[in-house]
């Protein structure tokens, strides 16, 4: 799969936020959402995210590593675009492999658990449906906005849309709770940080292996207003961050975005504009900056004007020679 086996390598097998976007206008940068393999140098696997992407990404490893997979699964959090590809991990059904799910979040296991569920509520026939029959819905399914209980329904972790719970995946699956910073087996140090910058709250990854780092931010919300004036997660994030490889983060608006001068406002929406990211990049001296989680509206063509926005953004007005690349499917780092 990789070139060389010389040092910590990763590969982003999911890129876009929010909802997965296949089709024409998302071909180049990606349409899957959030999935990074990191390959340590003992070839030991770890995958940041269980998004849309890491279906693609079990096919892969399944066919390298002839159906005897072990890889390790952190998740930053349980918004569906960063879980709902775990079902279709193949890797966690087939009986060879060995997969480990890691999370700061100590009900991981009860939110995968409960996306797999099979759903005990009732669904009406073609038949009852075609002949008005509603009598399996509650008399207050009925009277009240049915539709609007569904798609309530839809966004409660606590109902199952998939047929086959997580205790029938055949692999040897584990859950385990994160400690503060653990070296996970035979490769890389896994840290975490937990930042309210994010509805629901959100961990940050940070991988070490040797002098070399891999902060991987997720779904993120500065609360900075520039250069200098960083708010107190800004801050914790700089600190978090500091000279690593490659930081690795959300930036899904334009600054026009974020401040209602295209559409709504974004602000308190949980991501980030452009020039807020270049600005933490370039206070915590990394030595490259990734930008993921792209918006869901954007077409590769919007996409490249932001990236090459960002780019002169970061050596024009911060004057730092910091790289700045928007991540697409397939595209690998080397640290
Ligand atoms: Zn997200
Ligand atoms: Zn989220």
């Amino acid at each position: 799969m990789w070139a060389r086996r010389c040092c910590m390598k990763s590969k982003f097998w999911g890129v876009r936020g929010s909802i997965p976007t296949p089709g024409r206008s998302t071909i180049d940068y990606g349409g899957n959402t959030t999935c990074i393999e990191v390959v340590a140098d003992s070839g030991d696997v770890y995958i940041l995210d269980a998004g849309s992407g890491i279906r693609e990404l079990g096919f892969n490893l399944m066919a390298l590593y002839q159906g005897k997979v072990a890889a390790k699964v952190f998740i930053t959090h349980d918004h569906w675009d960063h879980i709902q590809g775990f079902p279709f991990f193949v890797p966690a059904w087939a009986p060879g492999c060995k997969v480990d799910v890691y999370s700061g979040d100590k009900d991981m296991h009860r939110k995968l658990n409960s996306q797999n569920k099979q759903s005990e509520t009732s669904f009406l026939t073609l038949e009852q449906i075609t002949k008005g029959d509603t009598a399996i819905l509650s008399k207050d399914d009925v009277r009240s906005n049915h539709t609007k209980s569904v798609f309530e329904g839809q966004q409660d972790v606590d109902r199952g849309y998939f047929p086959v719970p997580v205790k029938f995946m055949g692999s040897q699956l584990t859950f385990h709770d994160l400690k503060e910073y653990q070296v996970v087996q035979n490769g890389l140090g896994v840290s975490y940080m937990y930042h309210s910058a994010h509805p629901g709250g959100m961990f940050s990854y940070k991988l070490e292996e040797g002098e070399r780092k891999l902060v991987f931010a997720g779904d993120y919300e500065h609360d900075g207003s520039g250069y200098g004036q960083f708010g107190e997660n800004d801050k914790r994030m700089i600190e978090w961050a500091k000279d690593a490889e490659i930081f690795i983060i959300d930036a899904q608006y334009t600054p026009e975005q974020y401040e209602g001068k295209a559409g709504p406002p974004r602000k308190g929406w949980g991501h980030s504009q452009i020039e807020r990211v270049c600005e933490l990049a370039a206070a915590a001296n990394v030595k490259h900056l990734y930008v993921t989680h792209h918006e869901p509206t954007h077409t590769d063509a919007t996409l490249a004007k932001m990236e090459q926005r960002a780019k002169d953004y970061m050596a024009n007005v911060l004057k730092s020679d910091i790289p700045v690349t928007f991540a697409r499917e397939g595209m690998e780092m080397h640290v």
